[in-house]
């Protein structure tokens, strides 16, 4: 890859029930910026979310917000000088995510990293791109997730490539290991 690659990450606004997954988010941001790749989120600073920018801006990273107008009050961005572009509303966030991005990573989050998380892989699904979606398997967080997903496959509500779509990874080194073979970084 030639250009500067970009990896969105989509995780929690709030900071989960243990404190691994900060340590996580901190690691997961800070490994990005040491893949020498561009650092994408949703703007905004609380939670692992935050967490997560200041570690790939901690560790020298670029990092970029995209953070829609009406969320300013509920999820501040960091005030250190990250790049942050308001946009109109999530719809365009989670298109300008997808756009920009050359891969994405789900950390433990709640419902908003759910909605982003199948917004990719259903754009995956019906082949609007083919971009690597890893899910960070933190603490076993998402093993419901990927349950559901191979239960509605096998209830025949889904096909079994959408395995191919996404990778689990059993933590951020393996994750970064992952990104690292899918972008050939
Ligand atoms: P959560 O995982 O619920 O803590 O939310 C994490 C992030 O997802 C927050 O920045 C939310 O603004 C964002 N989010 C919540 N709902 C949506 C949605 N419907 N579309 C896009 N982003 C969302």
């Amino acid at each position: 890859m030639t250009k500067t690659p970009a990896i969105c990450v989509f995780c929690g606004a709030s900071f989960g029930d243990k404190p691994i997954f900060s340590t996580a988010a901190v690691a997961m941001g800070a490994g990005i910026a040491g893949l020498g790749a561009k650092f994408i989120f949703g703007g905004g600073g609380p939670g692992l979310m935050g967490e997560a920018a200041r570690g790939a801006r901690d560790a020298g990273g670029t990092v970029e917000g995209i953070l829609p107008g009406f969320l300013r009050d509920m999820e501040p961005p960091l005030d250190t000088g990250e790049d942050t572009e308001i946009v109109p509303d999530l719809f365009v966030r989670k298109r300008e995510m997808i756009a920009r991005s050359d891969a994405f990573v789900t950390l433990p989050g709640g419902l908003g990293t759910y909605d982003e998380f199948f917004e990719v892989l259903t754009a995956a699904q019906l082949g609007v791109h083919a971009k690597p979606i890893i899910v960070v398997n933190v603490d076993s967080y998402f093993d419901a997730l990927d349950a559901m997903i191979r239960g509605t496959i096998a209830r025949g509500f889904a096909r079994d490539t959408v395995l191919e779509m996404y990778q689990m990874a059993t933590g951020v080194d393996d994750a970064l290991a992952r990104l690292k073979a899918a972008l050939r970084l």
